[in-house]
């Protein structure tokens, strides 16, 4: 990001000083994020910006916080350890994410692949996003309104795909729309019980890994006006 956008990134800033922010890169490494790039990208991203101006004195708290219509933005644990689980093979050039809510995660994302297409049922939240990544100059991402349960065929394949709310089951569109070698991570499973898993789509079918316990809210069903 650009040193003249100083200036946005510091509005409504209040008590999230950069020791907040430090402790926060901190926190997330002694956890166990061990991706430099990942690291570096969490600490300049300003996630104040992302929830509303009475929320953002904890926006640098390791938790998830309400951002309106029943939806959270992501703790700030699983998006650098989603982004990383991507990354772990090596670069990718595009990324198809599933859940735009705030865009925090897409604006992490978009500094560290090359594309990111983002596809969000809920039209305001969408626009909302939109606008806060290009106040970032975050421009390597495209928006789609649509059901990410149906992924964005005619942009696929994709080398990687991230789902940022639980799905009953891995949705079969996903699958589809990965690219050989490509990689599917994605919260599974309904109420308290939801895994993390990593898909692959290696040369004959998938390889599957599970990585622990998660607690997102659900993929839906369709667009919402
Ligand atoms: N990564 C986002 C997380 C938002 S919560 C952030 O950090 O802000 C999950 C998001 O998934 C919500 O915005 C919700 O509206 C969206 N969502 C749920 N079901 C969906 C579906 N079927 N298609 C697209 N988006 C969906």
């Amino acid at each position: 990001m650009a040193r003249e956008q100083d200036h946005i990134l510091h509005r409504g800033i209040g008590m999230t000083s950069q020791r907040t922010r430090e402790r926060l890169i901190q926190r997330l490494y002694e956890e166990g994020i061990s991706n430099a790039k990942v690291l570096e990208v969490i600490r300049r991203t300003p996630r104040h910006l992302f929830v509303d101006e009475a929320l953002s004195h904890r926006a640098y708290e390791d938790t998830a916080l309400p951002i309106g219509h029943n939806q959270t933005i992501s703790q700030p644990y699983m998006v650098a350890r989603m982004s990383e689980l991507l990354l772990e093979a090596g670069p990718l050039d595009k990324v198809m994410e599933i859940g735009t809510g705030s865009g925090y995660q897409t604006a992490v994302l978009s500094q560290l692949v090359e594309r990111v297409f983002s596809v969000e049922r809920i039209k305001v939240l969408q626009d909302r996003a939109k606008e806060r990544l290009v106040e970032l100059n975050l421009r390597n991402v495209v928006f789609r309104w649509g059901d990410g349960w149906e992924g964005w065929p005619a942009l696929a394949p994709y080398n990687g795909i991230i789902v940022t709310a639980v799905a009953t089951d891995v949705p079969q569109a996903l699958l589809d729309q990965l690219a050989p070698g490509g990689r599917l991570v994605i919260p599974v499973g309904s109420g308290e019980v939801q895994q993390l898993m990593l898909i692959i789509r290696e040369e004959q079918g998938f390889s599957r890994r599970v990585l622990g316990a998660v607690r997102f809210v659900p993929l839906l069903n369709g667009p919402l006006a």
